[in-house]
Order: structure tokens, then sequence, then C-alpha cells
């Protein structure tokens, strides 16, 4: 899903204002780190907006429709009678501000205050039923657009942590953290089809060899390979296909041969369902079901589409596992749970194990080779790695400069 960033105000209409400082500077700060914040959660961000340019409400409304994002998140900075601090997210009055909800939450445990999340709705009788703030009213329903208004920038206690790269870095981390959780966490108690894997693959292995010890247990890493690609979940869409073929047994009206993985047309012994040339054509197939139901984009450049029933699906009817009930499998009471269920079936019994998990590399302080150069070098008379970010006194880098002009005059 992509994300389009845009930086409030800009060009002629600087917006708000507080201590000298114009709100459309403070935005575009803002605006930036949070592109990469998340970039970082390996997002697809458009930054086509994080400029210093004036669009007139039409001509920004529109260029974020064309952009293809679903979300688009609008980097503010409030000014109000100088005593209102604390940071708030509007969304639209058509939804129920869940991503609102979770980035305040993110934001709170930041310690900067926290005022509100709301929506309005316009009060214009030409506007009824529509929201009052344009961005997201004349983006709806294509993009679900919100405005983060990061603080009060004609509050001292306000502005001075919103100015502070300290915090501006701790704020947007909280925001992209809101939207990871958005994008990828559970609906409502339901889980969603899309988002990343619980399981590694190999306690999938793990559980199909215990279960069906002739498995071919390749098959997991081929789900691992496609499933990312359409954002679906491997570790779910591979136990649904342990649950539609009996762990790999076949034991249905599917055969084995057919590659296909999942039931995808199979209604009883006269019609057993379709057929792929390959393993990968069939998991692909299935997972292109899934994203069928899941999701309304096209299916992603450059893949083959191998489901035949693709068409067939209400796109986006099912964002859910429990929502495929009565859809995927009818009349299907508790489908969508039991494959949930074998997940932390799976998790429980056969634990990861650490030899399954990537090295971490011990994380470096940005400093710390400087600081071994120089102590290599003589420069640096002391260890200071427990003190890379604490302030240096002019004494100390007179120190520093001095033992560095005795090294020079050495040299000659
Ligand atoms: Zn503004």
């Amino acid at each position: 899903m992509r994300i389009i960033i845009d930086s409030g105000h800009g060009g002629k209409d600087p917006g708000a204002s507080g201590f000298g400082m114009q709100e459309k500077d403070l935005n575009l700060i803002y605006a930036r780190l949070l592109a990469v914040k998340l970039e970082n959660y390996n997002m697809d961000v458009d930054t086509s907006l994080l400029n210093d340019n004036y669009y007139s409400p039409e001509e920004l409304t529109n260029r974020i429709k064309k952009s293809g994002a679903t979300l688009c998140i609008s980097c503010h900075n409030n000014a109000f009678n100088g005593t209102a601090r604390g940071f708030e997210v509007i969304h639209s009055i058509h939804t129920e501000g869940t991503v609102a909800k979770l980035i305040l939450e993110e934001t709170r445990k930041t310690d900067f205050p926290v005022r509100r999340v709301f929506s309005r709705a316009s009060t214009s009788p030409s506007r009824a039923g529509e929201d009052y703030y344009y961005i997201i009213r004349d983006t709806y329903p294509e993009v679900e657009t919100i405005i983060v208004e990061f603080g009060f920038m004609d509050n001292r206690e306000d502005f001075k942590l919103l100015t502070n790269p300290v915090w501006q870095d701790k704020l947007t981390a909280a925001v992209a953290a809101g939207v990871n959780k958005y994008i990828y966490s559970d609906i409502n108690g339901k889980t969603k089809i899309q988002g990343n894997s619980i399981l590694h693959p190999n306690q999938l292995k793990a559980a199909l060899r215990a279960v069906n010890g002739g498995a071919n247990t390749g098959v997991v890493d081929i789900y691992y390979d496609i499933a990312p690609i359409y954002e679906i979940k491997a570790d779910l869409a591979f136990l649904q296909s342990i649950h539609e073929t009996n762990w790999l047994r076949f034991t249905g009206v599917v055969k084995p041969e057919q590659n296909n993985f999942a039931g995808l047309g199979a209604t009883g012994p006269n019609n057993t369902g379709l057929w792929f040339s390959t393993v990968e054509a069939g998991v692909e197939a299935h997972i292109q079901h899934l994203y069928a139901y899941a999701a309304t984009a096209s299916i992603p450049v450059g893949r083959t589409l191998y489901d035949k029933r693709f068409h067939l699906v209400q796109r986006g009817s099912a964002p859910t596992w429990e929502d495929l009930n009565g859809r995927w499998a009818v009349p299907g009471t508790g489908y969508g749970e039991r494959i949930v269920e074998l997940q932390k079936i799976v998790l429980e019994k056969y634990p990861i194990e650490v030899s399954d998990l990537p090295e971490i590399p011990p994380s470096t302080h940005w400093a710390k080779i400087c600081h071994d150069e120089l102590r290599d070098a003589g420069l640096l008379l002391n260890d200071h790695t427990d003190t890379l970010d604490q302030p240096a006194t002019k004494g100390v880098v007179f120190c520093l400069v001095n033992n560095l002009r005795k090294e020079l005059m050495n040299d000659e």
C-alpha cells in the first residue's frame, strides 16, 4: 500500500507562525522525517509533495488522488492563544479514526503532551454529511487522509520541543509506528490477511514433518517467497493450504498433481478444481485469490495472473481471515478462526530455535569508530565511550585541538 506525505502549506501560504518561525518550514522538517521513518518500515512512500510549493486546494487534492496512495498524512503545526499545547490527529467523519488513534497512542509513549483525536463535519448546508477540512473531504473516498498537528508552535514549551531534533525524531517515529500498526495489526479482534508472518518458516517445516513425514517442505519456502509480494501473511496462507489439503496429504477431491493448494474451484467429486503446471504457479494462484479478497489494488506489476477465479471475487470483501467464512468456505462457520488457531498451535508446539534467527550485529554508536581512532592515535587520552552523547566543554575541545597541534608540529 502506498502512503503520500503532504507537508502542510508552502510557497505564498506560510500557515501559522510562532516565535519567528513559519509553520510551512516546520511542517517540511516533520514531513521529510516522517517519510524516512515510513520507508524504514519498507512502506511505499510518495514524497512528491515534500517541497515549499503552493498548491491550490483543488490541485493539492487532485495530486493526492492521482498518487495511487490509499493513505495521506498531512503534516501541520498548530497555533491558538499561546497557552494551548499538544499533539492532535484529525480523521474523516467517514472513518472510525483507527489509524489516528494508533498514532496518538504511540505519541503518548514519548511523553509529548497529547490532546485528542477528532473528526469535524462541515456545517455548510451544501456540504451536509461531508468533512470540514478540504484535504480530507476532497480526497475521500479514494484516499483516507489524516491531518497530524504535531504541536502548538505559538506555545513556548511546545515550540521548544517541536524545534528540537531529538523530539522531531521521536514524534515522527511515533507517527510511523502508529501507521505500521494500522497496516499490519489485527482489526477488531480479527486477523488481517495482509501483513507480516509471525511464524518462522522452520517452525512450519517442523510441524509439517511431524504430521506428514513424506511432505515436501520446500513448499513452505515458496509461500514465503511469493506471499510478501502481495503483502499477504505467508504463515497463515500456508496454514490455509495445510487445512485445505490435510497437511499436503490431499485426501479430498483435489489430487497432488493439480498443484492446487487451496481447493481453488473444487466443489465436489465431479469438479475437482483448477490445475497448475508448477508448484510455484499453484502457490501464486492461492496467494492471488487471497489478495482478491483482502485488497482492492490490481496485482503487482510484472506478476502473471494464475488464478482463473480472481475476477469472480468481490475485491476487498474480506480483509481478515475470519471474513472468509461463508465466502471462501460455505457455510464456513469458524473457517478463518481454525486457520488462525493453527498458527497459535504451531507457535506453541514448535518453538523457534535460536539458530533460526538472523544474527543481529551489535549496535555501534555513530561516533565510536572516530573515538577509537583518536584514542589509537594518542590524541584522546581517556576512554569516552560511555559519554559520546554528552556535550563537550570548551576545555575538552581546547585540549583535543592542542594535542592535534602538537602532533602536527612533531610531524614537521
Ligand atoms: Zn497548518
